[in-house]
């Protein structure tokens, strides 16, 4: 259950900022090379909000397509999926450069709206 530990943790982190406020709305931005299910991922976040300030709030995710540069050819292009290769040439040796985010971008809070980096 991958999607249940980041669920709680996104959990953990909007909790936190909202002060004892009520959550309505939480940000996501997930990465592609994180392999999550975003179905699953909602399912979990549901289960594991109950109880807490995010309980009944909407996730809203966002998915970040992966990017490589290359170290043979120093291009830089979106990686599909696995193996990660260059789009260009075909090399495997490529430096992920995005793809591998897991954040919370920002809160909605019952009566406002908190933006936390
Ligand atoms: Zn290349």
């Amino acid at each position: 259950m991958h999607e249940l530990a980041l669920a709680e943790a996104v959990i953990g982190i909007a909790s936190a900022h909202a002060g004892g406020r009520k959550v309505t709305a939480v940000y996501v931005k997930v990465g592609r090379l994180r392999q999550v299910v975003p179905s699953a991922l909602e399912f979990s976040f549901e289960l594991a909000a109950a109880g807490t300030p995010v309980d009944g709030a909407r996730l809203e995710i966002e998915d970040v397509p992966a990017a490589g540069a290359c170290r043979a050819c120093e291009r830089r292009s979106e990686l599909d999926g696995f193996p990660l290769a260059c789009a260009a040439c075909g090399s495997l040796d490529v430096e992920v450069i995005r793809g591998e985010e897991l954040l919370v971008d920002s809160l909605e809070l019952e009566d406002e709206v908190v933006v936390s980096g």
